[in-house]
């Protein structure tokens, strides 16, 4: 059987290959980057802000904070980002947002996954679509990257515990203040289901890029 499976999954590589997330050329072995585009992805590596997880261009003591996180601690425990938003990194983040490249969504996760597997407790849960824009769409990215990553760390999906009350404008153009109002009051967590949030460890905030640095 286990024979039959690998056959199986040969002749689908042979059909369908592997193709680099960025420029499409084809990949010999596993879904993932070529050489020429993994150089371009600027990937945020230690060290970092304990926090926000910015990255510093200097060695820094563990568990040290950036200075915007020391001055005002932001309201969540940790948020993690697997690459700076530059302009060689973003059409990876556009393709999988805009053009149906759903099939990248395993490898953001597997990517994301592995900056926070020291989780305890974690409930994976994806921030929902307006249902008119699901719709439109046919698919949540967030969603897909929420179940890959429960898959990846064997966590718990929870797709269904937040509830979006109402359609909001696209956060693209807005300045940080302006997401923040943008959203506000959008979310509500499903009735019955908030002592699934409040009553274990705090979740961690998961972004998968992080603005470059002025
Ligand atoms: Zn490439
Ligand atoms: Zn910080």
């Amino acid at each position: 059987m286990q024979a039959n499976l690998s056959l199986f999954k040969k002749f689908v590589d042979l059909l369908i290959p592997f193709r680099c997330a960025k420029c499409g050329t084809i990949l010999e072995n596993r879904h993932g980057l070529c050489a020429d585009c993994w150089t371009l992805i600027p990937f945020i590596t230690e060290p970092i802000c304990d926090c926000c997880g910015l990255p510093f261009d200097f060695e820094i003591e563990d568990g040290a904070l950036c200075g915007r996180c020391s001055h005002v601690h932001p309201p969540y425990t940790t948020a993690r980002s697997v690459f700076v938003y530059t302009p060689q990194s973003k059409d990876l983040i556009l393709k999988f947002k805009h053009t149906d490249s759903v099939h990248s969504a395993p490898l953001f996760a597997e990517w994301m996954a592995r900056l926070v597997k020291g989780a305890e407790n974690p409930l994976c849960i994806p921030v929902p679509l307006h249902w008119t824009r699901l719709f439109m769409r046919t698919y949540n990215q967030a969603g897909l990257l929420a179940r890959n990553i429960a898959k990846y760390n064997d966590w718990t999906y929870a797709p269904s515990l937040l509830i979006r009350k109402r359609r909001t404008p696209s956060q693209g153009h807005f300045s940080k203040a302006e997401r923040v109002k943008n959203i506000k009051g959008a979310f509500i967590v499903r009735e019955g289901k908030k002592t699934n949030f409040w009553g274990g460890p705090w979740f961690w905030w998961m972004t998968f890029l992080q603005q470059a640095q002025p």
